[in-house]
């Protein structure tokens, strides 16, 4: 398996424009009600090229841009660095990142700097579970979740020697599990309300994005097995799955659109799956049904 260099500068592709919608993705408030913001899919501070125009209402986009930062500064700002990923405001990304080492006093940060030596890694949390809706599990199963940290096939080597004299890193201080999955699922829902329409799914996520501190909702988003990589810098896509369901007469199947993601997908990053709601009405047959029997 081949990787492509993370060193190389990442161009942006110019922002494309969706839409719009006229009334908010998360709480179906109308354009004529309140006024209406542009919505970036994929968060800006984390490359995202995609806008959905008019599509969520102020008291709307500061949750959600709430759940946005922690994911980027909380678990991608050292990704973000090291690729330099930067957000069209601010232009250059900012040369230093603080990181807590384990050597430190508790709550001590230490400012690192980047260069070539640095390694591409990022913290992520992950389970080894498709979401609980996919396999016919209870609504109320908790996931196990793990931090696990992501990176080239040499990181470790890399990583080693860069870390040399700073001690031992300290990933996870500032994780909040929930708050990462309410801005995956926010990414998901946004796509799916670009790609097919909000009108043609019932939403299954819009309370979880809006909340103010929920636990990690492992019924709705898990993971896929997956090797390789892509070229962009990220990757979704829109998806349907046959999901296992218990009725009286016994099991049957019914359709759930799901988005798979992979973020820093040029690098060997978990896939993740959300699933977002059910159809409403047709299937368009252009949407690529999801294999389930693939196994971790
Ligand atoms: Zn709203």
């Amino acid at each position: 398996m081949e990787f492509l260099p993370y060193r190389y500068p990442r161009v942006r592709s110019p922002t494309q424009k969706l839409g719009p919608i006229g009334y908010c993705i998360y709480c179906s408030v109308t354009g004529s009600e309140v006024q209406l913001t542009d919505e970036h899919i994929v968060p800006d501070g984390l490359g995202g090229d995609l806008v959905l125009a008019q599509a969520s209402c102020k008291s709307c986009a500061a949750k959600t841009s709430r759940a946005e930062r922690r994911l980027q500064k909380d678990v991608m700002q050292f990704a973000r660095n090291v690729v330099r990923v930067s957000s069209r405001k601010r232009k250059k990304p900012e040369p230093f990142v603080s990181v807590e080492f384990e050597s430190s006093n508790d709550g001590d940060e230490t400012k690192v700097a980047f260069n070539d030596d640095t390694p591409f890694i990022f913290p992520f949390i992950t389970t080894d579970e498709l979401p609980g809706i996919l396999r016919n599990a209870n609504g109320d199963h908790v996931p196990k979740l793990r931090i696990s940290l992501f990176g080239p096939p040499n990181w470790n080597e890399q990583g080693q020697k860069w870390l040399k004299g700073n001690g031992k890193f300290k990933w996870g201080t500032r994780f909040h599990a929930g708050i990462v999955g309410q801005a995956l699922a926010k990414i998901a829902h946004s796509y799916a309300c670009a790609t097919i329409g909000p009108g043609a799914f019932e939403p299954l996520l819009n309370e979880y994005i809006l909340a103010k501190e929920p636990p990690f909702d492992g019924h709705h988003i898990g993971i896929y097995p997956s090797d390789g990589f892509d070229k962009a810098l990220h990757y979704i896509d829109l998806q349907v799955a046959n999901a296992p369901h218990k009725t009286v007469l016994g099991l049957s199947y019914r359709a759930v659109y799901v988005v798979y993601l992979r973020l820093f997908a040029f690098q060997p990053s978990p896939s993740i799956l959300v699933a977002v709601g059910t159809p409403k009405g047709e299937l368009n047959p252009a949407i690529k049904m999801m294999d389930l029997t693939q196994t971790f």
